[in-house]
């Protein structure tokens, strides 16, 4: 199998620590065969983030013997999924109550169990080794007593809700950590964003899914029997296609296809330092109501991103790049709170998030267009990309 190198990502843009791992900046990730496009499928994805691997797999499952296609602008994808931080969560508390403030308690709960069902879909989909899962538990750490005392007042309704909707008991624990008052989440885990993605690509793959890199979505319209897709290749040449049903996975690149489609993108900044000899902070760690967050990567990296507050409007961008003001922000954390001499960071990345202004992802049917949009996934959308392309696929069918 042989991928074209056309269509290989543009040289400026930084590669992910994860994207590095799998070597994916010295070699073209080989094992994925490109397809050239055909004329007539019966379903086509666009964006092949993991949202739109799912929604491609659970099309292959629902409709086994039907034509698919999955296309993307670039391989490997350049959106979110192989450049986020790899937290494999559902929420803390402090996020609770401050979404609590904009919309009603049970909803907040009820998109922490959607995530909760996410994560256990993605797993069970592709197997934890695959995805390199690692069961560490995460924690929302503080920095202010008073905080970690009002946010406290909020564990027991917080562990009864989501027992209520998942059967599970001990969601949050009050701790300490490294001197930090902490509250624990025992279920939160880690994964190697890649690695699940290129698990989930070639999963697709062998259930006979055409995989094509490369192709940039310019318009859709709708014709007799389904929809005529206009696609430009690397070399910008358009061509159309045609299909029965589409669906969009686009997520923070959306509006560019349709201005009504409400999604703003946010970029994020993640930084990772080199092999440390000592590495005190195991696990996932949310902070400052989730603006900061930071983990292990293995035993002796420390990863540590966020802090889009210090320049909002100018992470309110699609494009990729390192925003300087944030990063020299982190480095201060890093050596204030975390005890950690950012000289040591070695890697540094930025990915795009898709945000809706009511938090949850959209997911919005037009069966007169043939066309779904599954968009929007924020910034925890790992755990709730896998059932969202799910419910795409359901609507579509
Ligand atoms: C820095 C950062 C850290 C994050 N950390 C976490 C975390 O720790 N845990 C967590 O749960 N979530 C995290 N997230 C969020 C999570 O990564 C995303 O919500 C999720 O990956 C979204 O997946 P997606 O498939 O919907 O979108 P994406 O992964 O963005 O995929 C969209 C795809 O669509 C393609 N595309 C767009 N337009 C077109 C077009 N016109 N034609 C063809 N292709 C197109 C793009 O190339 C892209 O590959 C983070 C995000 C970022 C940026």
């Amino acid at each position: 199998m042989s991928v074209q190198k056309s269509v290989h990502r543009p040289s400026h843009i930084e590669w992910s620590y994860w994207e590095r791992e799998l070597g994916w900046d010295q070699t073209l990730t080989s094992y994925l065969a490109y397809k050239p496009l055909e004329k007539n499928y019966d379903f086509v994805v666009v964006g092949a983030g993991f949202t739109g691997l799912s929604a491609a797999y659970h099309l292959a499952k629902i409709h086994p013997t039907a034509k698919i296609a999955l296309i993307d602008r670039h391989l490997p994808p350049l959106g979110a999924s192989t450049r986020n931080a790899g937290f494999a969560c559902i929420g803390t508390i402090g996020e609770f109550i401050a979404d609590s403030q904009l919309e009603r308690p049970e909803h907040v709960w009820d998109r922490m169990h959607e995530r909760w069902l996410g994560l256990s879909l993605l797993r069970s989909i592709l197997g934890d080794v695959a995805i390199g899962y690692e069961p560490l538990g995460g924690h929302e750490l503080f920095t202010d007593e008073a905080e970690f005392e009002r946010v406290l007042t909020h564990l027991a309704h917080c562990n009864t809700a989501l027992k209520k909707r998942t059967g599970l008991d001990n969601w949050y624990k009050p701790t300490t950590i490294n001197d930090y008052s902490a509250i624990f989440m025992p279920r939160e885990g880690q994964l190697q964003p890649a690695k699940a993605w290129s698990g989930f690509a070639q999963l697709c793959e062998q259930m006979g899914i055409s995989l094509a890199w490369g192709q940039s979505l310019v318009d859709v319209s709708k014709k007799a029997n389904g929809v005529c897709l206009t696609v430009e290749d690397p070399s910008q040449h358009n061509r159309q296609i045609h299909s029965s049903s589409v669906i969009l996975a686009t997520n923070a690149f959306s509006t560019s296809l349709d201005r009504d489609i409400s999604v703003s993108p946010g970029r994020g900044l993640v930084l990772l330092t080199k092999v440390l000899d000592s590495q005190p902070w195991q696990g996932t760690f949310h902070t400052h109501q989730g603006y900061i967050y930071f983990r292990n990567v293995g035993a002796h990296r420390l990863l540590l991103g966020g802090a889009r507050h210090v320049d909002v409007s100018g992470e309110n961008t699609t494009q990729f790049g390192i925003n300087k003001d944030i990063k020299s922000f982190l480095f201060g954390y890093m050596n204030e709170v975390l005890g950690i001499d950012p000289h040591g960071v070695e890697y540094e990345w930025s990915g795009i998030m898709g945000f809706t202004p009511e938090k949850n992802p959209i997911i919005k049917a037009e069966p007169s267009q043939n066309m779904v949009w599954a968009v929007g996934l924020s910034g925890m959308g790992v755990a709730l990309s896998t059932g969202l392309g799910k419910q795409a696929a359901e609507l579509v069918s």
